[in-house]
């Protein structure tokens, strides 16, 4: 049995034909699943009933099973969805009342192990599939109202509700490295970004990267117009390997210059995520250093006051945060600072994934297969 949701429309046409099916049922599948959000080949009433029961022997649609989901005070929902394995994977949706944004994980925990993030502190398992990474926007789609993707209005299934969302904003910032996973990665991206799917603009999503400068170089020939973020975190070398080991491999002097690469390449704005923590990386002498290091370069910088975790670190007085950002906006840098969202119910940036596999068994009283 394959995942469907791993093929484009491309592999799909392709394969029925080649099984002796018209071409066009493909496009009639896609529409089913990412426009109507029907997960059932057998309630897809315009296909064949010949054609139904081949990909009931051929297909699965969901292989991701719900086994939790988690609502904070301010709206923000936490999905825990376990895998065939049993293994556990995180994604959260973040609503405000102009967008819906949803952070998706691509890897199952992550190798780079930052300092301040959770969702390396458990070591990497295994690479997401792009069914798994596309499952993770297209399974929780009933319990936003029926207006869930910008599309789905046109196509008139779909009825408007009070409470309805559309997936506007779709981040590759949950647990893994994107660029470390990077053929799913982009598999996925395509693949929501096709009209014939969910039709998400490219210029709606957002790759986060530590910093993998082969993938920041392939992603640069990718002729797409996602957006690009880059973990910074530190304005020199020592401050930054502190936080982040991956720097060992991929200093400043030859990350900045791959960055620049990229600009020149794409002609598109690079934002980098800057983690303030107190005592470590939010003294005005590394936001001049900072600045010196992106200067000259179309960047912008999210400020991220460091979310609790493992009380190792602790965030900045207001007054010292307001102070690295103006000293940012001085130099031309336009930088805003992130409003955490999730943190009680540890969705917030650097906390996923805080549970390990064990604890997710005993959490869950050991059923990871049980959808709610
Ligand atoms: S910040 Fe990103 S790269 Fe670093 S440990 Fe967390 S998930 Fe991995």
């Amino acid at each position: 049995m394959q995942a469907i949701l791993d093929l484009t429309i491309k592999d799909l046409e392709y394969y029925l034909k080649s099984k002796g099916f018209p071409n066009f049922t493909a496009r009639q599948i896609f529409s089913w699943i990412y426009k109507k959000a029907i997960f059932d080949f057998e309630r897809m009433s315009d296909l064949s009933k010949s054609l139904r029961n081949f990909l009931k022997q051929n297909f699965y649609i969901l292989g991701l099973a719900l086994i939790q989901k988690q609502i904070s005070s301010d709206g923000t929902q936490k999905f825990f969805f376990s895998l065939s394995n049993q293994q556990v994977i995180e994604s959260v949706f973040i609503p405000t009342p102009r967008r819906l944004t949803v952070c998706i994980s691509t890897q199952v925990g992550c190798k780079f192990a930052c300092r301040f993030c959770a969702s390396g502190a458990q070591g990497w398992q295994r690479n997401l599939t792009s069914a798994e990474i596309i499952e993770q926007i297209i399974y929780p789609a009933p319990f936003f109202g029926t207006k869930f993707f910008e599309n789905a209005e046109r196509c008139g299934i779909y009825l408007k509700t009070a409470s309805a969302r559309v997936v506007n904003n779709l981040v590759f910032m949950g647990v893994g490295e994107p660029l470390d996973n990077y053929d799913h990665v982009l598999k996925a991206v395509r693949i929501l970004n096709s009209p014939d799917s969910v039709n998400i603009g490219a210029r709606k999503m957002t790759i986060s990267t530590c910093g993998l400068i082969a993938g920041i170089q392939r992603l640069a020939g990718e002729n797409l117009q996602v957006e690009l973020s880059v973990s910074l975190h530190a304005g020199d070398n020592q401050t930054r390997t502190y936080l982040m080991p991956i720097n060992k491999k991929f200093p400043l002097e030859k990350l900045l210059p791959a960055c620049r690469n990229y600009y020149k390449k794409t002609k598109r704005q690079i934002t980098f995520e800057y983690v303030l923590i107190q005592g470590i990386n939010s003294d005005l002498r590394q936001a001049r250093k900072l600045t010196k290091l992106l200067a000259g370069l179309d960047a912008k910088v999210n400020l991220i006051p460091v979310n609790p975790f493992r009380n190792e670190f602790s965030r900045p007085n207001k007054l010292e945060i307001l102070l690295f950002r103006d000293i940012l906006l001085k130099a031309g840098i336009p930088a805003t600072i992130r409003r955490p969202r999730g943190v009680d119910i540890h969705a917030a940036c650097g906390q996923l994934r805080l549970r390990s596999n064990e604890d997710y068994k005993r959490d869950f009283e050991g059923d990871l297969s049980a959808a709610i």
